[in-house]
């Protein structure tokens, strides 16, 4: 039997009398679902699930009737309250460390047992970013491109039986002491947090269980199933199918996200990939304007002409303006005249050197003529000589 769940409320198993879950989506970036479920040999569920985008957490909760899920409970509630904003590990490993006196705290109060603990197993998706904080035996993976590797570390005697070379995964899951974890929350007033921080990429799929998976399939199977699944909701029920027909000897918690897409998971910031396509339309907008004006004074610089020497000592027509624009001359020669700058007056050949602008080539080649006929008397005419 499966009971639903709001998709952002904690999802603690000791409510359940089967099996809980939610599922949901975080905008269009992070579809999720998240279930718990009771197992084929405990009489009650002491795992509590978080799935409140974008934090989600897995807690396996120890010590007994009334007290393991207890200890989960107030494990996800004290990091849902003291969750950071950004994928901080350090402030996320300070919310664990919260939770872990809060756990301690109950004891004294007498909300909980002496004894209570739990393994926390906590991950927050923000701006590309996984930050995860994580204490105990309980599992992140990711599934990337096919395959999948483990993020954490167990903290467990076999975890440590493992990493040292004296047992394979395989003889893990059946060692006498496969239950023991050497770290918890609640157990110590100093807990020692193993914090990582990862990017995601789209189509990553990443999952969080407690070891009611784990004990009961290989990590080979993991894949297969995650693999095979397209909906995060099709995948958590795969993995605790295959759990129960494995024995569910225990509670069996699973958190499947995906990232759909490269992004941040806050619904404020725009996401990378927008701001880009937000800078190549402002310079697609920019070249257009930049292109019409350039267009604009192409097309006025035609409409003039000015004269100018050239370097024979002559004096050129130019249709359109001195200079250039955006590396294009606004000029073109018009016409080459045969009329040599110095034997203009001084004002005439001054004004040819300033390039003054005329309304068209005609009007440049007549004040030209004009500047020759004014220049011609002086040049040709004899001196003046006195009347006899
Ligand atoms: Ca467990």
């Amino acid at each position: 039997m499966s009971q639903a769940a709001p998709a952002t409320t904690p999802v603690t198993g000791a409510r359940a009398s089967a099996s809980v879950d939610a599922s949901g989506s975080f905008g269009t970036l992070y579809p999720y679902s998240a279930q718990t479920d009771l197992g084929r040999s405990r009489a009650i569920n002491e795992d509590s699930v978080l799935a409140l985008p974008p934090l989600f957490i897995v807690a396996d909760g120890m010590g007994g009737h009334e007290a393991g899920e207890v200890a989960s409970s107030i494990a996800v509630e004290t990091i849902r309250e003291y969750t950071p904003h950004r994928a901080d590990t350090s402030a996320l490993a300070r919310a664990l460390k919260r939770a872990n006196k809060a756990i301690l705290d109950a004891v004294t109060s007498g909300a909980g047992r002496k004894g209570m603990g739990t393994t926390c197993t906590a991950l927050l998706l923000r701006d590309g970013q996984c930050a995860i904080a994580h204490v105990g035996d309980s599992r992140a993976y990711l599934l990337r491109e096919g395959r999948l590797s483990q993020l954490t570390h167990d903290h467990s005697v076999v975890g440590a039986l493992i990493r040292s070379g004296h047992l394979t995964p395989a003889e893990a899951r059946v060692h006498p002491n496969r239950n023991v974890i050497t770290r918890a929350l609640g157990s110590e007033t100093e807990v020692a947090i193993d914090t990582h921080l990862i990017p995601v990429l789209p189509k990553d799929r990443l999952l969080i269980c407690s070891d009611g998976l784990t004990t009961m399939i290989e990590d080979a199977y993991i894949q297969q199933i995650l693999s095979t699944h397209a909906e995060p909701v099709m995948a958590t029920q795969a993995l605790i199918n295959a759990a129960n027909n494995a024995g569910g000897r225990d509670n069996i918690s699973c958190i499947v996200i995906d990232i759909t897409r490269e992004g941040s998971a806050s619904r404020n910031a725009p996401s990378r990939s927008k701001l880009w396509r937000w800078i190549a339309i402002w310079m697609v907008l920019a070249s257009i304007i930049l292109g019409a004006i350039g267009f604009g004074i192409f097309n006025y610089a035609q409409t003039k002409a000015y004269l100018a020497p050239a370097p024979s000592g002559k004096v050129n027509i130019y249709q359109g303006l001195p200079g250039h624009m955006l590396g294009i001359s606004l000029n073109t020669l018009s016409v080459e005249t045969t009329v040599v700058l110095e034997t203009l007056s001084i004002a005439d050949q001054e004004k040819i050197g300033d390039n003054i602008a005329y309304d068209s080539v005609e009007n440049a080649q007549r004040a030209l003529e004009q500047m020759v006929q004014y220049a011609r008397p002086a040049e040709k005419s004899p001196p003046k000589s006195k009347a006899p």
